[in-house]
């Protein structure tokens, strides 16, 4: 990955509108595992009940896929990774990933003026930045994937230090990075 890739694929609206199509059918294929696999709970099959979710940096309608058991007595959610959303966080996943990761590859004035394109504070960007540091790097899902990694991914530089370990042509290191990340986006994080 280069931190050129990066930048254009947030300042640049066009580009950030070009990603979501394939974001989004890569959700619908994790969504469609997720309805194969049935209810986690007591294997029950799955009804749809997606919900329309707002998303900030994208001018996109979008739909979060969900499903419902639907057994009776069980009922329970499922609410399959994603690519497109990191966790609750408002803003595209993509773009909370790109702008924590390139405040390690950019200088501090070109950060500055990514955040003024989206509109994302510098509070936000904190808040964004603490994530990384205390929730993820502390999770027992990053203890278990870091292990897997040589060398090791300095915690301090994340997501910079993980994204630079995907590679490949163009935007596939994003597309893995993102992969990678789905499964904090689900209703029972791997936190
Ligand atoms: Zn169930």
């Amino acid at each position: 990955m280069n931190k050129q890739t990066g930048e254009s694929v947030i300042s640049d609206e066009n580009s950030r509108a070009a990603l979501w199509p394939v974001l989004t059918k890569i959700d619908a294929d994790l969504a469609e595992q997720a309805l194969i696999q049935g209810c986690g709970h007591c294997g029950g099959a799955l009804h749809r009940a997606d919900y329309p979710r707002k998303v900030r940096g994208v001018r996109a309608e979008s739909r979060r896929h969900s499903f419902c058991c639907a057994r009776e007595e069980c009922r329970r959610r499922e609410t399959p990774g994603s690519v497109r959303f990191l966790g609750r966080k408002v803003y595209a996943g993509f773009i909370v990933v790109v702008l924590t990761a390139l405040r390690h590859g950019l200088s501090t004035e070109r950060v500055r003026v990514l955040q003024e394109q989206l509109g994302v504070d510098r509070r936000t960007l904190e808040r964004w930045r603490r994530w990384w540091l205390e929730q993820f790097a502390r999770s027992g899902f990053w203890r278990v994937a870091r292990a897997r990694l040589v060398p090791p991914v300095d915690a301090a530089t994340l997501p910079w230090s993980l994204w630079v370990r995907f590679t490949g042509e163009g935007n596939a290191p994003l597309l893995g990075l993102l992969r990678f990340l789905s499964p904090w986006s689900t209703r029972r994080p791997p936190g």
